[in-house]
């Protein structure tokens, strides 16, 4: 009896060591965008997709969509309902060569101005396109900054092109409304498992384990249509999701890279900080020139 107890229980044990865990993390926040479905649908969509599955996500909203009353009552939706609402700047420029530090800090900083009365809004912040600068100088004028001010950074594990696959979506529509979804629906699952694989193996090799990983997708109607299934995808192959508040708490969100160009997924970051990844890491980490063949052939 006792061995068949202990035979069970470590059984249990190890399918829970196994379980990769991911958090949904949703950016931008475009309620602007309203082909096929309108913002307060889409709205109303992915909340409830959240609440069936049980789990609370962070928002990251970049503050030039909100426009007026009724878009802030959209946002003000996912506070009441237990998500966290973080900062993506006012205008969601590229950290770049025409963006200087002080630019990109009055961009946090007016951001955080309109979302601070916002009651679940948090001090976390993402940076747009995931770029952190192009000299190291700025990067670390801007992360001091965040630092200063009791910023977290909301970095991105699991990086992918879901905005392209959306865009693509919306374009066929306009050419042909009656085109079967489904269509774009295994292409976006099939797509985001494979980059899901790619950064957990990659987390694997360069920080020796999985972390809790942050997903990004974002606000759009290709999730609005699908995360739902995405979701349940992760569950059937065996990945638990989680919190997003749960997976920030990993210790790996502390690391700041020291890696250039800087940004992109954080594991990316950090395999290229270690040099020992040069031949797996390619760059951007995920950009549309990589599915668009892929898409091309499908039809899509
Ligand atoms: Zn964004």
């Amino acid at each position: 009896m006792n061995r068949f107890i202990l035979y069970f229980s470590f059984f249990f044990v190890s399918l829970n060591t196994h379980a990769a865990e991911v958090s949904i993390t949703m950016d931008d926040f475009n309620v602007h965008e309203e082909t096929l479905l309108p913002a307060d649908k889409r709205n109303e969509q992915i909340l409830a997709v959240l609440k069936k599955h049980k789990i609370k996500a962070t928002l990251f909203v970049t503050c030039k969509h909100l426009h007026n009353e009724a878009d802030k009552r959209l946002l003000a939706a996912w506070s009441q309902q237990g998500h966290t609402i973080g900062n993506h700047t006012v205008n969601h420029r590229r950290f770049d060569n025409k963006v200087t530090a002080d630019e990109e800090i009055s961009e946090i900083h007016q951001c955080e101005d309109q979302l601070k009365s916002e009651k679940n809004f948090q001090k976390i912040f993402r940076f747009p396109m995931l770029a952190e600068g192009d000299t190291v100088e700025k990067r670390d004028a801007v992360r001091s900054w965040l630092k200063k001010n009791n910023y977290k950074l909301g970095h991105v594990t699991i990086d992918a092109s879901d905005w392209y696959v959306d865009r693509r979506l919306r374009d066929k529509l306009e050419k042909d409304p009656n085109f079967d979804l489904k269509k774009f629906k295994e292409f976006y699952l099939q797509h985001m498992w494979e980059r899901a694989q790619f950064y957990n193996e990659l987390s694997k090799k360069v920080v020796g384990r999985e972390v809790k990983h942050t997903l990004l997708v974002h606000f759009n109607l290709l999730n609005a249509l699908f995360l739902d299934d995405l979701i349940q995808m992760f569950k059937d192959r065996g990945w638990t999701v989680i919190d997003s508040k749960a997976a920030f708490k990993d210790s790996i969100f502390e690391k700041l890279p020291n890696s250039m160009p800087s940004g992109q997924s954080l594991i990316w970051a950090l395999a290229k900080e270690s040099g020992k990844f040069e031949s797996e890491l390619r760059y951007p980490g995920e950009n549309d020139t990589y599915e668009k063949d892929k898409m091309d052939a499908l039809g899509l």
